[in-house]
């Protein structure tokens, strides 16, 4: 050992590797070292102090496996339905993008640049299976983003989708479906009133309600 080299102190650690003794073979200063994991093992100490070895091998096979799960989420099915939703919003070619991209539906930027983003967003709001990405119901039904988004059965979705008419409640577009089941104004009596030129506070208020208000005149088919 020259006198340029630093101590060697039994116990330091580098990395996630503890040095537990050493000794000089052949040309090399060979280490024995304690791992995080436990295990034990017999390394060249200067690798180790250059951080040329991090580990026993524990560290790399850790990322190795978290580079297989990115990768298996491939042939995940949330991939799919991210991919579908991109394209309905963003690919001219694709049939439905009459119905979103063209009337100005977008994905976010995260979103966007990232599936991994997409994905973790979805598994943390219960996602699974046969569950859909509605952009609707919690949204203004322009843009798949975290705060616009919402986990819902198809069923749920599907009416969202074919009714057509949305009226305003409480700061949000929403189907008047969902406006009737909130209100519990039934969905003709809303519906009529909007066509027949009530403002949307008006129509979606409870029968009670509407008898004091000065609109009372208006006579229900
Ligand atoms: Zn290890």
């Amino acid at each position: 050992m020259g006198a340029h080299e630093k101590k060697i102190i039994i116990g330091q650690k580098f990395n996630k590797l503890t040095l537990l003794s050493h000794r000089i073979v052949g040309k090399y200063r060979m280490g024995t070292f304690l791992c995080d994991c436990g295990k034990i093992i017999e390394s060249n100490y200067s690798h180790v102090k250059n951080g040329f070895t991090m580990s026993c091998g524990c560290h790399f096979k850790s990322i190795l496996i978290l580079r297989n799960t990115t990768h298996g989420l491939e042939r995940h099915p949330l991939i799919k339905i991210y991919r579908s939703i991109k394209a309905r919003c963003y690919n001219k070619n694709v049939k439905s993008y009459k119905n979103y991209g063209a009337k100005g539906v977008r994905m976010c930027d995260e979103w966007l640049r990232d599936f991994k983003s997409f994905y973790d967003w979805c598994i943390n709001n219960g996602w699974e299976p046969g569950l859909q990405v509605d952009k609707d119901i919690k949204g203004t039904g322009l843009l798949y983003s975290p705060d616009m988004c919402c986990i819902v059965t198809k069923t749920v979705n599907n009416r969202h989708r074919s009714v057509s008419l949305f009226a305003e409640y409480q700061g949000n577009q929403k189907p008047l479906m969902e406006i009737s089941e909130l209100t519990g104004v039934k969905y003709g009596t809303i519906k009529w009133r909007l066509e027949n030129g009530w403002n949307p506070e008006e129509a979606i208020c409870s029968t009670r309600k509407y008898k004091t208000n000065k609109r009372k005149t208006a006579v229900k088919p």
